[in-house]
């Protein structure tokens, strides 16, 4: 049984920060079935790293409640190259969005953090008291410690004014609207467009970075939305929570499963010069059950979307 509902969407004005991004644009589309009215401005528009902007926006448009999905983010490769924007963007775009939706009388705020907050080594599945127990994996640590730095933000505003800020833990996401740059993309959309060029250039090899052992658990992005507003809906609390899909994958299966998805059928080789990252990172997300939330969409199905949506839109 669902938790009950504490917070209505209802008539009220809801400003989705980073609706071009994945995660954003699918809340936007959960949205749209809720009797809200929903905020959003390109980035040209507002910036949010600049405070005095965002005030200004948040005093001409009043948000009732805040999903706040902007943010810097990249794969292994992006966060090696660009550790300073990984940090000051994120910590900007809390900073000002948090501090001016507390200010302008925001009455709710769902903050989205990342499964990567947790420590390096944390023990499997990993449950929401592990944060701060631990060192971080190296190769994500500024944007880890940024978004800790949220989940304190929504933290110390309840305890200290009583806003009704909360945040939301998501595991690694996929889907439409995410992002296929070479080199900076996840690990999940990067094979897909690899396959697929491999295909359409009959070549014999796919590669894949690492050793192909860690393992990773992927949610598709409109699950992720579902929860968001489920969240909102029904959560309260100053502690965050898990967003998950439940099972984790090692990414040469993960290869393996795309290339037979994308009908590439050559060999799978894998590059070891390449960084492995944390080795596991699988989220509990037993609290989110205990609610009544579970993700609908399975992972062979959403595979095959994602593919879609790429075929539709980025091949
Ligand atoms: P992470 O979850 O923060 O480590 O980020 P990624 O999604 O970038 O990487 C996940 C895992 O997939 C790491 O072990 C990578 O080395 C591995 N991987 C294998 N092939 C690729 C690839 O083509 N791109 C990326 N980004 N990762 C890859």
């Amino acid at each position: 049984m669902n938790a009950p509902a504490i917070y209505s969407l209802k008539g009220k004005r809801v400003f989705v920060a980073g609706h071009r991004g994945m995660a954003g644009s699918a809340i936007v589309r959960r949205l749209e079935r809720e009797d809200c009215e929903i905020l959003s401005i390109e980035r040209a528009a507002l910036d949010l790293r600049r405070q005095g902007d965002v005030e200004a926006w948040f005093a001409a448009h009043r948000p009732h409640a805040v999903f706040l999905a902007a943010g810097t983010v990249g794969g292994i490769m992006a966060n090696a190259t660009r550790p300073a924007e990984f940090l000051t963007d994120n910590l900007l775009i809390e900073l000002n969005t948090i501090e001016t939706a507390y200010r302008s009388g925001v009455e709710k705020l769902l903050f989205l953090g990342s499964s990567c907050i947790y420590p390096k080594f944390a023990a499997q599945p990993i449950r929401e008291e592990e944060l701060l127990t631990g060192a971080l994996e190296p190769t994500n640590e500024p944007y880890a410690i940024a978004k800790i730095a949220g989940v304190k933000l929504c933290e110390t505003y309840r305890r200290q004014y009583g806003s009704d800020f909360i945040s939301a833990m998501p595991t690694n996401l996929f889907g439409p609207g995410d992002s296929y740059a070479p080199g900076s993309a996840h690990v999940l959309p990067a094979l897909i467009d690899r396959a697929h060029k491999a295909k359409i250039e009959a070549l014999s090899e796919l590669v894949v970075w690492g050793s192909g052992t860690p393992r990773r658990e992927f949610l598709y992005v409109d699950d992720l939305a579902d929860a968001c507003v489920f969240l909102m809906q029904r959560y309260s609390g100053p502690e965050h929570l898990n967003v998950g899909f439940g099972d984790d994958i090692a990414i040469a299966d993960l290869a393996a499963m795309i290339a037979n998805i994308v009908g590439f059928e050559g060999r799978i080789v894998l590059d070891p010069t390449k960084p492995d990252g944390t080795p596991r990172k699988l989220l509990d997300t037993g609290r989110l059950a205990a609610m009544g939330w579970r993700p609908k969409v399975d992972f062979s199905e959403g595979l095959s979307r994602a593919y879609r949506w790429y075929l539709d839109n980025v091949a």
